[in-house]
């Protein structure tokens, strides 16, 4: 495949294509083209084995004209500075898009999670963050979990601030283990984000969700719960998931004659989001090859695991009956297989507006640290809703009054709204 596949470079092409619509200032564009501040460094570990083992960390922070800078932090293997870069960017356009008052930021480690005991684990966290506590807070930049973390790593990365600092500072962080600062629905929240914006381009295709049918790639967080809603909350059908398999170093596609029940998936699943093939075979599902998620019959596809998935390759497989594709993941689909897709009139959701639920409820974690009160799940699920449906009919009104597609139309409500935040401080002039 000779596309290009660097993140941010893609992140750059994606912002420049919108600029040059807007006609943005030559400044205004290279301030949005990088990342304001980059944070390298290094974190050394004390193995369970006594030897000290060096890690490689990174914190980017792209943009905080219209609020602390907020975005999770990454443990990956293949982690690096551009994909954190990228991830950082998407950031500042996630938060625009949706309306809330934060920047962009994006943080990782280069790291295979699952080779570290618990142990290790905390020290690493702890250790990121007593490399950035002066530069990270409440309303500084507010880290997340993402791929490879998750809420108890928040946990303790909030106690390490909250030491460091002296200070209680639940809004640290957010992706908290409910009991110690986390909001209810945190953990759906991206996926079932996913599914209100699904929902509502249904609304728009006139596609009865009771009838459709969905394939997933991934079963981690935002898949599984974007499995779980698109049958509850919808009322259709998922054909299958896929996902990583750690022990077979390959991926694989699971699917069920009756549908995927993502309970019990869920229930033979990892903590690194591995599917149990036995378990899965036994109880009468079907494992293919990990790329067939994107070549079923199906209404919607969600791919929800890596970046670059829906490339010039894999785009060609995709099938005659898919109508939306509801991008989960970050950055899932390349500008080749983009172009493809409009080819298709396939109406895609970009994925800064498709997965902005997580961002959306950590902001109203940290809404509810600051008040130092609580929300009900059902309140918390009431207002993403809301939110979500309301950021997708902005995008769709921008769409139909330019005649832009819907990755383009969100870049434009987001980056217009960046470029008013800094007209209105005064980092830039005119009217
Ligand atoms: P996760 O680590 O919980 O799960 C990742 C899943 O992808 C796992 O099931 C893994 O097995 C699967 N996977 C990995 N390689 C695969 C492959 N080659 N084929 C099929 N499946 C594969 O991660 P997550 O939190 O669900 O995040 C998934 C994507 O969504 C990432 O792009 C992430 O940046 C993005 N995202 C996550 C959140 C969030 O709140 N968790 C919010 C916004 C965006």
């Amino acid at each position: 495949m000779s596309e290009n596949t660097n993140a941010f470079q893609i992140a750059q092409q994606q912002f420049d294509h919108v600029a040059g619509q807007l006609n943005l200032d030559a400044g205004v564009r290279e301030v949005l083209r990088w990342p304001s501040r980059e944070f390298t460094f290094r974190i050394p570990v004390r193995m369970d084995d006594g030897a000290l083992q060096v890690f490689t960390g990174f914190r980017v922070q792209h943009n905080d004209v219209r609020g602390p800078g907020k975005g999770g932090i990454r443990f990956a293997a293949n982690e690096t500075l551009d994909t954190v870069r990228a991830l950082s960017m998407w950031m500042t356009w996630k938060c625009a898009v949706v309306d809330i008052p934060l920047g962009g930021g994006k943080g990782g480690v280069v790291v295979d999670p699952s080779k570290l005991s618990v142990g290790e684990k905390e020290q690493l966290c702890r250790g990121w963050v007593r490399q950035m506590v002066k530069n990270i807070g409440p309303r500084q930049d507010i880290p997340a979990p993402d791929v490879g973390t998750n809420a108890q790593m928040m946990g303790w990365m909030m106690d390490e601030y909250s030491k460091l600092t002296g200070e209680f500072t639940p809004g640290a962080f957010t992706g908290k283990p409910v009991g110690s600062g986390g909001s209810q629905g945190r953990t759906e929240a991206t996926g079932f984000g996913v599914i209100y914006t699904i929902r509502e381009a249904m609304k728009q295709l006139k596609i009865d969700p009771k009838k459709a049918t969905a394939s997933i790639q991934g079963f981690g967080n935002v898949a599984r719960h974007a499995a779980i809603g698109f049958t509850e909350i919808l009322g259709g059908r998922v054909v299958c998931v896929s996902c990583w398999d750690r022990n077979d170093k390959k991926s694989y596609t699971y699917s069920h004659k009756d549908g995927v029940d993502a309970h019990f998936l869920f229930s033979i699943t990892d903590p690194y989001g591995t599917i149990d093939k036995e378990k899965a075979l036994a109880a009468g599902y079907v494992a293919e090859d990990g790329d067939a998620w994107i070549a079923k019959d199906v209404d919607v596809l969600i791919p929800a695991a890596l970046e670059n998935q829906v490339n010039a390759d894999t785009v060609q497989k995709i099938s005659k009956t898919v109508k939306i594709l509801a991008e989960g993941a970050n950055g899932p689909t390349t500008p080749e297989a983009d172009e493809h897709l409009k080819e298709m009139k396939i109406f895609t959701v970009p994925d800064f507006l498709c997965n902005a639920g997580g961002v959306t409820t950590s902001y109203f974690e940290g809404v509810q640290n600051d008040m130092n009160f609580y929300w009900a799940k059902q309140e918390v699920f009431d207002r993403l809703d809301a939110r979500m449906t309301e950021a997708f009919h902005g995008v769709l009104k921008m769409s139909q009054d330019k005649g832009v597609g819907m990755r383009d139309a969100a870049y434009m409500v987001s980056i217009q709204r960046v470029v008013d935040a800094m007209r209105l401080r005064g980092w830039i002039h005119g009217s």
